[in-house]
């Protein structure tokens, strides 16, 4: 589901920007952006990759890195390092926070208003500080149903939550 507040270019957009920046766009670099469109997940580069590789057993997930990292450098994907074990790609860029799952590592997008909060002037020590991003750690619905005992079979690499 795509919600209203979400904000990323459409992937003919995305395709124009790469040319703009001198770079060559491909088919596997345009389905990466189809790939990304609306992905709630915040896939790693390895969860893009097997979507990819379906349906273009050539690609390598280099050129996957390499266009996500590019994506990156153009400000139009984020990618996050929020403690899951690899880092995740988010090409939602409406400002947002993250609720992340310390079990199986799912990430969902959180809407608030901290713009009220103020840090202690004698807190800053001369700091400038510039944006915050809030991540709350729990347990998501899946993982509360399965109890506290279970063991659950993490991978490293689940970026796609294919749960129903
Ligand atoms: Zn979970
Ligand atoms: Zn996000």
């Amino acid at each position: 589901m795509v919600v209203e507040w979400w904000l990323m270019r459409t992937p003919e957009e995305l395709a124009r920007r790469f040319r703009e920046h001198g770079r060559k766009v491909t088919p596997q670099r345009e389905r990466i952006f189809q790939i990304l469109q609306g992905n709630e997940s915040h896939p790693t580069a390895e969860s893009v990759y097997a979507e990819l590789v379906r349906e273009m057993p050539t690609v390598s997930l280099k050129t996957v890195y390499q266009t996500l990292h590019e994506l990156g450098d153009m400000g139009e994907i984020s990618s996050l390092d929020l403690g899951t074990g690899s880092v995740r790609f988010d090409p939602n860029q409406a400002e947002h926070h993250h609720l992340v799952c310390t079990r199986c590592h799912i990430i969902r997008d959180l809407y608030l208003d901290i713009s009220e909060v103020r840090i202690p002037i004698e807190q800053l020590g001369g700091f400038e500080a510039g944006v915050a991003e809030i991540t709350f750690r729990g347990l998501c619905a899946d993982c509360r149903a399965k109890g506290s005992d279970r063991v659950t079979d993490f991978r490293s690499d689940a970026g796609v939550n294919n749960k129903s």
